[in-house]
């Protein structure tokens, strides 16, 4: 069983960002949709914690 998690967060639609978003968004940002468009397997390069270690 999967630890319960609040169904109002989830990942962020960009595949190699962790961000965790809540509400209707599917990006955590901006910067992820624009980037999910044109490379969606490029690496995420948003500024949010988590996000930055990856670079
Ligand atoms: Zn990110
Ligand atoms: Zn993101």
């Amino acid at each position: 069983m999967p630890d319960p998690v609040r169904t109002d967060e989830k990942k962020c639609a960009h595949q190699t960002c962790t961000c965790m978003v809540g509400g209707e968004r599917r990006f955590c940002s901006d910067y992820c949709e624009d980037a999910n468009d044109s490379d969606p397997t490029s690496v995420c390069t948003c500024d949010h914690p988590g996000c930055k270690s990856n670079r």
